[in-house]
C-alpha cells in the first residue's frame, strides 16, 4: 500500500461509524504514534505523486530498422510506457512516423498525444531514427487528410518539425500551409532547434545544417502567425541567449530543454534554468526527455533548489498543461492505467 493509502485509511479507521469507542481510541492512539513518522515520508510520496507532462517523446525505432512489432521496437515501446507509467507522466507529446503512432496509442490511448513528424525526406523521417513517415510514402502529409487528423482526434499535435535535419528554414514555402493550418485548428507546432549529435551532416542527414536551428530563425513565423502556438525544443540561452527576447515577445511560445538536463554538468544546467528565472519566463518551461531518462531529467530540475515549488510544479506539469490548454491535467494524482 502506498503511503498517501496508509495514511487515508489509518483515518478512515480513526472515523469509521460504528466502531466501539475503545477501538476509536485505539485507533487514534495509534495514529498519533504514527503520524511523525508517516509524515516524514509524506515529501517522498508526494515527490511521487507529481503528476508530470513530456513535451517531447518519439515513437519510432529506437530498436531495429524495421516496423513497430519488431521485437526490439516492441521492446522499447513496452519499457518507454512502462517509465512513464513509473514516473506518473499524465500525458507525452509524442512524435514519430505514422505507423509507429497508431501502435503506441493502441498501447497508451490516454496518456500519449500525437504529432506527426514532417517534413520527410523521400517519404521516410530526416533524422537518425529512419522509418517511412506516411502510409503513402509522401514527403508532407497531404493537406486535407492531415485536417481530418486533427478533426476527428487522431492527431493533437504538430512536430517535431525536422526542417533543419532537411535542409529547409522554418518558414520554407512549403511549410507554411502547415501552420496555417496549426493556426486555424489551434494545434501547437514543436520545431527541432539548436543542433543535433555529432556528424549528423557526414553520418546521417547530408542536408542536416547548424545555421538552420537557429530558435530566432522562427520569428518570421511567429510574426505572420500570431495565433500560432510554437514549442521551441532543445532551447538553450546558453547558447542562444536571444531565445529570451524571442519569448518576450511571443507570449505564445513555450520551451522544452532536452537533452541538456542530462548532458549538461548540473551546475551548468542549473544555470541555464535560471536564464529563464530572472527573466521571469520560467512559466513558459516545459519538461521533456526526448526519449532519454525519466527519473534523471526529473531529478535534474528536482535539484534546482533556487525553484520555488510552484515553479517547479510549473516546469514538470502546469507550464505544459496551460500550453496545450489541459487545465485540470496536472489534478491527477495517478495514472493507474493506460487504458
Ligand atoms: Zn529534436
Amino acid at each position: 500500500m502506498s503511503k498517501i493509502g496508509v495514511l487515508a485509511c489509518a483515518r478512515a479507521l480513526s472515523q469509521a461509524p460504528g466502531m466501539s469507542l475503545a477501538a476509536v481510541g485505539l485507533g487514534r492512539r495509534w495514529l498519533r504514534a504514527a503520524l511523525p513518522g508517516l509524515l516524514a515520508l509524506l515529501p517522498l510520496t508526494l515527490a511521487a505523486a507529481q503528476p508530470v507532462i513530456d513535451m517531447h517523446l518519439h515513437a519510432w525505432p529506437y530498436g531495429a530498422d524495421g516496423p513497430p512489432d519488431h521485437p526490439k521496437n516492441l521492446e522499447v515501446m513496452t519499457r518507454t510506457l512502462a517509465a512513464l507509467d513509473e514516473h506518473n507522466v499524465v500525458l507525452a507529446a509524442t512524435s514519430g512516423p505514422q505507423a509507429f503512432l497508431e501502435r503506441w496509442h493502441r498501447e497508451a490511448p490516454l496518456r500519449l498525444l500525437l504529432g506527426p513528424v514532417l517534413p520527410c525526406e523521400g517519404g521516410v523521417n530526416p533524422n537518425w531514427f529512419r522509418y517511412q513517415c506516411y502510409a503513402n510514402g509522401a514527403e508532407f502529409p497531404d493537406l486535407v487528410w492531415l485536417r481530418t487528423q486533427y478533426e476527428n482526434g487522431t492527431y493533437q499535435l504538430m512536430g517535431e518539425i525536422y526542417t533543419q535535419y532537411a535542409g529547409m528554414a522554418y518558414d520554407d514555402p512549403r511549410m507554411l500551409p502547415y501552420y496555417e493550418l496549426a493556426e486555424e485548428l489551434g494545434i501547437p507546432v514543436a520545431f527541432h532547434t539548436h543542433s543535433a549529435p555529432p556528424l549528423t551532416a557526414s553520418r546521417c542527414c547530408p542536408n542536416f545544417r547548424i545555421a538552420l536551428g537557429d530558435p530566432m530563425s522562427l520569428e518570421e513565423i511567429l510574426v505572420r502567425y500570431p495565433r500560432l502556438k510554437v514549442l521551441v525544443m532543445h532551447a538553450n540561452p546558453l547558447v542562444y541567449p536571444l531565445v529570451l527576447d524571442l519569448m518576450a515577445q511571443f507570449p505564445k511560445l513555450y520551451v522544452e530543454l532536452s537533452p541538456f538536463d542530462r548532458i549538461l554538468a548540473r551546475e551548468r544546467f542549473h544555470q541555464l534554468l535560471k536564464a529563464f528565472q530572472q527573466r521571469r519566463l520560467i512559466r513558459r518551461v516545459t519538461f521533456g526527455t526526448d526519449g532519454g531518462d525519466h527519473g534523471r531529467a526529473i531529478e535534474a530540475y528536482r535539484s534546482a533548489d533556487f525553484l520555488s515549488t510552484a515553479e517547479l510544479d510549473g516546469i514538470l506539469c502546469r507550464n505544459a498543461a496551460r500550453f496545450l490548454d489541459r487545465p485540470h491535467v496536472c489534478d491527477t494524482v495517478k495514472v493507474s492505467d493506460t487504458k
